[in-house]
């Protein structure tokens, strides 16, 4: 089982240097030149050439052996439920698995498999906050969990909003899978969650877990939440049309997960690109879920969409980082000064068709991962998931 990550103690200066290919996670500029990052006390403060940089007092070096640094890996819809355990799947571990396939971040799309979830209004809103609570003092294998997100139930008043607001809670469930099903009262629950600061998902499309109900194009626009929540389906998606529709009528994020249609996926991607909205595209695993849990979801879906949907794999890259950190008002995710120093390190698997790391993933290969930082804090080495990839940083020093 995965422990609880060590934390850093005094003052930190990391610096990586012979980076073969840095990736922003910034669709503007995806590709950012230079071969060194350097970052204290767990955040960015510099990035370009190792020569041109101030790297004097590294506590930790990490010589990157030309392998590609990325921000790291963010899945925007999760089910956790207590620590690194699923009940779902009876799993334990599945966080740290997932920090093996590169990812630092996960959002909590409701703590639904809670054995005997109360839907009493005070229970689930009890359940919220010791979700926050948990995962906020918890980060198994160092995994940052945003958790705390309530699944709305008929007879809420914005009172109970603005209670779970000022005991900080800023994610509300997917709605859709408790009893708010119809899109004028998903509509008053999405508003009064925005006005305490509490950003909204909406289930989309058929049902997933048993009580949930199919929550259609027209609901979801009437409602209006902040992401549209596995626009693909979860798992059961809508018709394409109005998959589209969605794309072009709502301005709010696409979210596009593993667990969902793999062919609306993939449509979903290019109408965005059609719309000239690629930055409203994040991504997400819906895992634990009856499909299981998926440690390579994220690197499995940046692959689909840049071979599928012949999207550049640096631009993929930005769906499952920057983008969610933007629209989810996260510190991480971006390589620039002043963020966390969240980073993947990968390079393309051994014996991938692909010349480089980018080429290997717009053939359909996942990349091998060779080093995963948190806070700037190496959180694991040479990937136990992914295929081992070509080359991998190594520490080579520090104080
Ligand atoms: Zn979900």
């Amino acid at each position: 089982m995965a422990h609880d990550a060590p934390q850093a103690t005094g003052p930190s200066k990391l610096v990586i240097r012979n980076i073969g290919l840095i990736l922003s996670g910034a669709l503007e500029k995806p590709i950012l030149d230079g071969d060194t990052i350097v970052a204290e006390n767990g955040k960015i403060t510099a990035i370009g050439r190792f020569k041109d940089l101030n790297t004097e007092g590294a506590t930790t070096i990490v010589e990157a052996n030309g392998t590609t640094v990325a921000p790291g890996l963010i899945d925007s819809h999760v089910h956790p439920v207590a620590g690194d355990w699923t009940p779902r799947q009876n799993q334990i571990g599945w966080i740290d698995s997932n920090l093996h396939g590169g990812v630092t971040t996960m959002i909590s799309a409701g703590e639904v498999h809670l054995p005997g979830r109360p839907k009493d209004i005070v229970g689930l809103k009890a359940l919220a906050i010791t979700a926050q609570r948990a995962f906020d003092n918890f980060r198994p294998g160092g995994v940052k969990v945003l958790a705390g997100a309530p699944v709305v139930e008929k007879g809420m008043v914005e009172s109970d909003f603005k209670e779970l607001a000022e005991a900080g809670v800023g994610l509300l469930g997917e709605i859709g899978l408790g009893s708010v099903k119809g899109g004028t009262e998903a509509a008053t629950m999405v508003k009064w969650a925005r006005a305490h600061g509490i950003q909204s998902t909406i289930h989309t499309g058929g049902p997933s877990i048993p009580g949930s109900g199919l929550i259609d194009k027209d609901v979801v626009l009437e409602a209006d939440a902040d992401i549209i929540g596995h626009i693909n389906g979860g798992h059961t998606a809508l018709p394409e049309a109005h998959v589209c529709e969605l794309c072009e009528k709502s301005s709010r994020a696409i979210e596009i997960v593993h667990n969902g249609n793999e062919r609306i996926a993939i449509a979903a991607a290019k109408m965005a690109l059609q719309l000239k909205c690629p930055h409203r595209v994040i991504l997400g695993t819906d895992g634990p879920a009856g499909s299981g849990v998926q440690p390579l979801g994220i690197l499995r879906m940046v692959a689909l969409l840049s071979s599928l949907a012949n999207i550049p794999a640096e631009l993929v890259f930005c769906f499952a980082t920057g983008n969610t950190a933007r629209i989810r008002h996260l510190n991480c995710g971006l390589i620039e000064a002043g963020r966390d120093a969240d980073f993947v390190f990968m390079d393309r698997a051994q014996h991938t068709a692909g010349r480089t790391l980018l080429e290997s993933v717009q053939l359909g290969d996942i990349p091998g991962v060779g080093m995963v930082m948190i806070d700037g804090i190496v959180r694991c080495g040479r990937s136990r998931n992914t295929p081992p990839a070509t080359e991998i940083p190594v520490v080579v020093g520090g104080h």
